[in-house]
């Protein structure tokens, strides 16, 4: 039996007959759309002899589309309440596999060794927005064996999160990711696509992971805390931001600045990846 994921009236009934009521604090909204799962698994990478993890796979809309394509799909779903809808959806799809566990909790390193030995590994999914940056800071820090992550998340965050450094819109967060990664928005869905809709518009996003950082960094832990320091207060100057941040004194920041070939005054959101980079290395060597 094939299940009609993408209907409202038969999700609803479906759901209601394993007694499900959607939880808000969980960022259960579904997707009804019936052209964004097979596009996200589509653009994902998902194909033979590529393994997919999804994150929060809901009732199963994306797994299927991605199942169908991949040569195996491991999904991580937090609410026990799922499992048995899962289980039935996903029930003509061997190669799909759930997992009841906290994206943010599981060993990720072991999950990915033991389930897609072999495989190019690539993760797709419509994240819970209330966890956005951590999934993905956390797939992305850990160096996993992930090619790419395509994901949903609300339109906002995709802005913030593919905003190039040296633009109004990045923030430490950007910076982050760019480091990590190639960010570029793919498509947009609107809050309609789900039920129930949220309050919301949502972004589909591609990060490539890169092999390799753009810029190269001594310490990676402070280059972060330096970003943090500069985008925490970014109406303060570099100078103030970064001295207050990291309690360093204004006159080594100051001199920091001169040699990395920066303006003191100027904003974190105004400095490149290097500049930022260069700043780190300049307050280190002091
Ligand atoms: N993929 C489905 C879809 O597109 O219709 C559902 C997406 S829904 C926005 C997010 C899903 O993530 C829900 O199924 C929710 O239960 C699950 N979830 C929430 N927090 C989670 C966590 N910490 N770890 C794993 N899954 C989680």
């Amino acid at each position: 039996e094939t299940y009609r994921l993408s209907d409202p009236s038969a999700v609803k009934s479906l759901l209601a007959r394993h007694g499900f009521t959607f939880s808000k604090s969980l960022g259960q909204n579904f997707l009804i759309n019936p052209s964004v799962c097979p596009r996200m698994a589509e653009e994902c990478g998902a194909g033979p002899g590529t393994g997919v993890l999804e994150v929060g796979p809901g009732i199963g809309v994306l797994t299927v589309e991605l199942a169908k394509r991949a040569e195996k799909v491991v999904s991580i779903e937090l609410d026990k309440r799922l499992l048995p809808v899962l289980h039935e959806t996903l029930g003509n799809h061997p190669n799909a596999k759930v997992v009841n566990d906290d994206v943010l909790k599981v060993d990720l390193q072991r999950l990915l060794q033991e389930e897609f030995a072999g495989m190019d590994v690539v993760v797709c999914a419509n994240l819970p927005y209330y966890i956005t940056s951590p999934v993905i800071m956390r797939l992305l820090e850990e160096r996993l064996p992930i090619r790419a992550l395509t994901v949903m998340v609300q339109k906002e965050a995709a802005q913030r999160l593919c905003a190039p450094p040296g633009t109004r819109a990045c923030g430490a967060v950007s910076v982050a990711v760019q480091y990590y990664a190639e960010p570029r928005v793919l498509f947009q869905v609107s809050r309609g696509s789900f039920l129930p809709p949220p309050n919301v518009d949502s972004t589909v996003i591609r990060l490539d992971v890169r092999e390799q950082p753009p810029i190269y960094v001594p310490d990676e832990r402070r280059f972060f805390a330096l970003v943090k320091a500069a985008f925490g207060q970014r109406r303060k100057t570099i100078l103030n931001a970064v001295s207050a941040g990291l309690s360093v004194p204004k006159e080594q920041v100051s001199n920091a600045c001169t040699t990395a070939g920066i303006s003191p005054t100027a904003r974190a959101e105004q400095l490149s990846m290097e500049q930022l980079a260069a700043l780190c290395c300049a307050i280190e060597s002091k």
